[in-house]
């Protein structure tokens, strides 16, 4: 039987993908890529000749079929996304996890990821944190997202569009208030990344005054609610919370 090998690939700097991951592209019997010609480019950039096959969210569950009868006749295939590690908000978890039913060997090589360089640079608590993917865009299940956040005591890492970044830093404002701490980490690993940390409200002031930060990638990190404030609730509070989660866990 041949191996699944998940393969990250870099978020904007080139030089940020490993050797074994680079030797894995080589030698596999073919590549499942979200975007071909995306991934050829890559490839080519790193002087590497391979088979590249077409697996993306539109199509994963109907090829991962085809995918697994390779494997299970003995060839091995890697699995790469656009950018970054695949699965996380990209294609992959329709075919690894039938790879798992099937009994069939995946292995993940580490690599890059936006949350995880994300979370290491922005300065808030990494003891736990909890990864939303993208927030919702119909604004009233955004809203309500938020409300479900306020009361997070984990650091809250979230992917957002250069589109809706001010309707989110607005939302927020309004369900999280001043005091809540948020990082924008922009542009990880390219020429203009940056990281700019303040409430809503001031980061809205910042993207508003220099229009170029509402540009490019983004990561945004939500810290966790203070312990000052989780001690200084009144009864109310702590009981809206209790019932916060408890309505969480309802189907
Ligand atoms: N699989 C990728 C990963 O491992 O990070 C994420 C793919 S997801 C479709 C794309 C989103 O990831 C972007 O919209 C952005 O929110 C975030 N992202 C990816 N690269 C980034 C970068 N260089 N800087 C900031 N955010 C990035």
């Amino acid at each position: 039987q041949g191996i699944l090998y998940i393969v990250p690939t870099p978020i904007g700097n080139l030089g940020d993908i490993t050797e074994r991951a680079l030797k894995t592209l080589a030698e596999v019997a073919a590549i499942a890529a979200e975007d071909t010609r995306h991934t050829r480019k890559l490839m080519q950039h790193y002087g590497i000749q391979n088979d590249v096959f077409a697996l993306h969210e539109h199509n994963e569950s109907q090829r991962a079929d085809a995918v697994i009868e390779r494997l299970q006749q003995g060839d091995s295939l890697a699995l790469v996304s656009d950018a970054g590690t695949p699965l996380i908000n990209d294609p992959g978890y329709v075919l690894v996890h039938r790879c798992r039913e099937q009994g069939l060997k995946v292995i993940a090589l580490p690599g890059a990821c936006a949350v995880t360089v994300a979370l290491s640079a922005a300065g808030l608590p990494t003891d736990r944190f909890s990864f939303e993917g993208f927030f919702p865009s119909k604004p009233q299940q955004r809203r309500a997202k938020l409300e479900q956040l306020r009361t997070e005591t984990r650091t809250v890492v979230v992917y957002e569009s250069p589109h809706r970044i001010l309707h989110t830093l607005a939302d927020m404002d309004a369900v999280l208030g001043k005091a809540r701490k948020l990082v924008l980490a922009r542009e990880l690993t390219k020429q203009f990344e940056t990281y700019l940390s303040g409430s809503a409200a001031e980061l809205l002031q910042a993207l508003t005054d220099d229009t170029n930060q509402q540009r490019g990638e983004m990561v945004l990190l939500i810290a966790p609610l203070p312990p000052e404030t989780e001690s200084s609730d009144g009864p109310g509070e702590a009981a809206k919370r209790t019932l916060l989660l408890l309505l969480e866990e309802l189907p």
